[in-house]
């Protein structure tokens, strides 16, 4: 990766956004990505312990392993580990190593590295065999000693200076989590797509994000300025001082067009026609809840519970868990919110636990599969949510239901805790409703027969896309395959939407479409009462229903229900979205 070029631009595709000017981080985040971090003065010794341990633990490994070569008699490659103990005791790997970390401040990995670098194009210039094989050796010692450095590295985003633009291969979800807005003031990476859950973190945090950028060619752009512009899907490396004050001027304009927004945010979510809609907000973190009351959200309606140790090597305790969500609930004061059991699997697998990994993870031990599975995990949390149910209005949802027979056998260990916990003296005032997210077509298709069974149903879009156009909602950035406008999903919804108002249960959408205004006509006009979106989405959505009626809707309903393609839907959707919004804010902020 390295460019030093004035005005280069990288192209993207945006996943969330927004502008962001400030300096790049380049994140660890492939096997042969070397990050490159400044470290601070009171931390140098430290960071030469670290080193001396991967030395020494490298040194362990290599003794460890000429012990069984001796063993197996293959004594011709246990001298050649001789050779490696002796290289890892030259000058060159430790006392020059160390005064390197010291001169330069950086972390092991990149001094480390760098020096290797250097050694490397020493032995290739000298033709001689001797030096090809020291060449070898070097490279099979550096590995080993790098593979011992990141085991003790992890680096945080939540620890990097404040306003870097990350530029990464790719972005977990537990690393978007860490995040803090304001350090982490974009994501570019390489891979991604705009409904993985690291997208849906950025836009829920408000943070701009470019994924597909062909990065091989930055590098040690460590002092210069990156401006990343997340609407057009733009990364301008080093740009003229000309073009910052320009996008410095862009960054105002769409402050004031959120502030214009922002204004009628705390009125009711109603149409012009007086037909009132539910709006409530999808949250990971208990802070999300600041904006939920800012916005007067009437809830929350799907709290993805799995972010609370995504980042952590364990499940928590029942304890903890108790501590976190009686926290989330007494801060709804008094509002709903639908807490989903754990959603792991998929690309939320951050756990140290020998859960082997699928081959293909969104198709194996995913959400309510691998609770029911893992009943130990399932219960402890069961069992928490319950205890924190007295200190508000909870309701509780399983993720990825695909047929009857795992609703019922989830609904019967939430009755048989909840027994439990009565008979040990815990006061629950009431059974706790339980729902089930309709995210599988299979379970779109008996929408009925689970909603009989259900307290309410949650349409997950984000998945019932996936799993119903067989497209990995990671992988698939933006393109036309992975889209909601498909004929198919719309009638999965409209079909899901009818079978829950036939038994008179509520039903919500809390995939992404249902923050993108583009939609909101259309899903009211489907009949959906509820809308569960990021809190930062809550005053588009807001808009976009306040500037419509409940009768032009129905019939842009009726309409796209006649369309044969995704292409025509879009049309439709982006015809009547403008004709209710101003030209700029469609450009800039939708
Ligand atoms: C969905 O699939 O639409 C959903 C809301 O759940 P998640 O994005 O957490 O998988
Ligand atoms: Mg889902």
């Amino acid at each position: 990766m390295k460019t030093k070029a004035a005005g280069k631009v990288l192209r993207g595709v945006p996943m969330s956004r927004g502008i962001a000017i400030g300096k790049p981080f380049f994140f660890i985040c492939s096997e042969d990505a070397v990050p490159e971090q400044p470290i601070a003065k009171d931390q140098i010794e430290l960071e030469i312990e670290r080193y001396r341990k991967a030395l020494s633990q490298s040194q362990r490994d290599v003794k460890r392993l000429q012990l069984q070569l001796k063993e197996e008699n293959a004594l011709e490659a246990a001298a050649i580990l001789e050779t490696h103990l002796q290289i890892m005791q030259d000058p060159l790997l430790t006392t020059m190593i160390e005064s390197e970390i010291r001169k330069t401040c950086k972390n092991a990995e990149s001094v480390f590295h760098t020096c290797h670098l250097k050694y490397q194009k020493k032995f290739h210039a000298i033709r001689d065999p001797f030096f090809r094989e020291r060449d070898k050796d070097l490279e099979d010692i550096s590995r080993r000693i790098m593979g011992h450095l990141r085991e003790s590295t992890r680096i945080s985003l939540a620890d990097i200076p404040k306003n870097s633009i990350v530029f990464a291969r790719e972005l977990s979800a537990s690393d978007a989590a860490a995040a803090k807005p304001g350090t982490v003031i974009a994501f570019v990476t390489e891979s991604g797509g705009v409904n993985s859950h690291a997208a849906i973190v950025a836009r829920a945090k408000g943070i701009p994000y470019i994924a597909k950028a062909k990065l091989d060619q930055v590098e040690h752009l460590a002092d210069s300025t990156v401006i990343v512009d997340a609407r057009t899907g733009e990364i301008h490396l080093n740009p003229s001082p000309k073009l910052v004050a320009n996008f410095q001027n862009l960054q105002k304009q769409l402050k004031s067009h959120f502030q214009t927004l922002e204004k009628t945010s705390t009125l009711e979510a109603e149409t012009f026609d007086g037909y009132k809609m539910r709006l409530s907000a999808n949250i990971e973190t208990v802070t999300e809840l600041d904006l939920l009351h800012q916005y007067r959200a009437n809830g929350v309606g799907l709290f993805r519970s799995e972010y609370i140790f995504l980042s952590k090597q364990n499940f928590p305790s029942e304890d903890e868990q108790f501590e976190i969500y009686k926290r989330v609930v007494q801060r709804m004061e008094g509002l709903p919110i639908v807490i989903r059991t754990f959603d792991v699997g998929g690309d939320k697998l951050a756990l140290s636990q020998d859960y082997s990994p699928d081959v293909n993870p969104y198709l194996g031990m995913r959400a309510i599969r691998f609770l029911l599975q893992e009943q130990n995990i399932f219960r402890t949390q069961l069992r928490a949510i319950l205890r924190a149910s007295v200190y508000g209005e909870v309701r509780i949802m399983f993720p990825m239901i695909s047929g009857l027979g795992e609703l019922q056998e989830a609904k019967h260990l939430v009755r048989e805790i909840e027994n439990e916990l009565k008979a040990s003296g815990i006061e629950l005032k009431k059974q706790v409703p339980v729902g089930c997210m309709i995210e599988v077509p299979a379970a779109a298709i008996i929408a009925d027969i689970l909603a009989r069974e259900s307290d309410f149903l949650s349409i997950g879009t984000n998945d019932l896309v996936q799993y119903t156009l067989a497209v990995d909602r990671s992988h698939q950035a933006a393109s036309s395959t992975f889209t909601p406008m498909h004929p198919g999903v719309i009638r999965l919804i409209k079909h899901v939407v009818a079978m829950a108002n036939r038994y008179g249960k509520p039903v919500t959408v809390c995939g992404e479409i249902a923050a993108d205004p583009r939609f909101t006509p259309l899903l009211m006009g489907l009949g959906v009462h509820e809308l569960s979106v990021a809190s930062r989405h809550l005053p588009f959505v807001k808009h976009a229903i306040r500037n419509t009626s409940i009768i032009s809707a129905i019939q842009l309903a009726e309409k796209v229900m006649e369309a044969s393609n995704a292409n025509e839907i879009q049309e439709m959707l982006n015809t009547e979205y403008k004709r209710t919004v101003p030209e700029d804010f469609f450009h800039n902020i939708a």
